[in-house]
């Protein structure tokens, strides 16, 4: 049976990326690695929308996450954080394991954060140091308004906006530095469609300054010491030289599309697919603002939305994914992160039609798929 990877990380890599990263072990410290560090640093800036360099390290998106705690705060700072998921919760474990206390502003789920609850907290606590949040929250396939949320903290010239845009960064539109982002955290194996293992934050002058303040414990993790090792192309430890090998051939795909079209190409597939959900009487369940890189599906009354992703998988070879915690049999989800075009959202919305005509709902087989199909014959 042939394999698709359609799930929110990892995501599906393209042949040339894996070929690419068949090529014999390069040393890190090698001339031939230095000089591959120098273009993929270039690359990066392109991608995040930045001037400052953004750190690459071995570890998955959590350890940016991790890191963006331990090398930004000191224990008993405070931070804000917004905790809209499974991800957005991930924060506030993080900041209580480093000694960080915490405000929470929750959002029920299938809900954005409102600009106005952060800057009601910041006004209301001034000595906040950090807000974190998520651009794309995977768990349940909302956009958070990071653009406006970074406007209040703006004002704040002691407090930190930092970004999980680990599903998001290369899927839509987030600008660095127009929109005054500290510190932004992405990972290998979601948007930029390669395998696990690295994870990259790109940190804000502001953010330095704080980082020279804070007093955190941290080693491996330790931001400032990756900066220095960048400065000569190089990494503080063991570089994953394969997956850089394999990170510059998907920059230079990403390079080769432009920014711009990657945008409207990623958001057109990820509107067919709801569109085409829709066209067969399958809400999404984002209550507002449906992320474009993963698409949470409700599944219909009295279906089990556990079954119709297992179903994906054992009868179609299609891997998606379920739903976390409450989300658990309620939804299942299709990412449209990943090495994807046209016909694999055109695949997505007819294995779904055939998973569920399977366990006995009265749909029209291709409804769905034709309201797809209009949709990208717009590209
Ligand atoms: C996947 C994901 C993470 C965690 O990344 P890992 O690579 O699994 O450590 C964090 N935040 C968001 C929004 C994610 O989608």
């Amino acid at each position: 049976m042939k394999k698709y990877l359609l799930a929110p990380g990892p995501t599906q890599v393209s042949p040339e990326v894996l070929l690419a990263m068949a090529q014999p072990i390069l040393h890190h410290r090698a001339p031939e690695f230095v000089e591959l560090l120098k273009r993929v640093k270039e690359d990066l800036k392109w991608l995040f929308q930045t001037q400052n360099d953004v750190l690459i390290i071995a570890s998955t998106g959590t350890g940016g996450m991790e890191g963006s705690v331990s090398n930004f705060l000191s224990p008993g700072d405070k931070a804000l954080f917004v905790n809209g998921g499974k991800f957005g919760e991930r924060w506030g474990k993080i900041c209580k394991n480093y000694g960080v206390l915490t405000e929470e502003i929750k959002v029920p789920w299938g809900y954005v954060v409102k600009p106005e609850d952060v800057s009601k907290a910041l006004k209301k606590d001034p000595s906040i140091k950090a807000v974190f949040i998520q651009a794309s929250e995977t768990s349940t396939g909302v956009a958070h308004p990071i653009r406006e949320v970074a406007e209040v903290v703006r004002g704040y010239e002691g407090c930190l906006m930092i970004v999980d845009a680990i599903s998001a960064l290369g899927v839509f539109d987030i600008q660095t530095d127009t929109w005054g982002l500290d510190v932004v955290i992405s990972g290998s194996q979601k948007a930029l469609a390669l395998p696990p293992g690295l994870a990259f934050v790109s940190v804000s002058e502001k953010a330095w300054r704080q980082a020279g303040k804070a007093s955190n414990a941290k080693f491996y993790f330790d931001f400032k010491k990756e900066r220095e090792s960048l400065a000569k192309n190089q990494t503080a430890y063991t570089a994953a030289v394969s997956l850089i090998v394999g990170l510059e051939q998907s920059l230079k795909m990403m390079k080769e599309e432009g920014l711009q079209n990657i945008f409207a190409r990623r958001s057109l597939m990820a509107q067919a697919l709801r569109e085409g959900m829709a066209g067969i009487g399958l809400a999404s369940y984002p209550k507002e603002a449906p992320s474009t890189s993963v698409t949470a599906i409700s599944a219909p009354e009295g279906y089990d939305g556990q079954e119709i992703y297992k179903n994906l998988r054992v009868k179609y070879g299609i891997t998606a994914a379920g739903g976390q915690d409450d989300l658990k049999g309620k939804v299942f989800r299709i990412s449209n992160m990943g090495d994807l075009d046209t016909f694999d959202t055109i695949m997505a919305v007819a294995a779904v039609e055939m998973v569920l005509k399977g366990m006995g709902h009265p749909l029209n087989l291709g409804t769905g798929v034709g309201i797809a199909q209009g949709i990208l014959l717009k590209k």
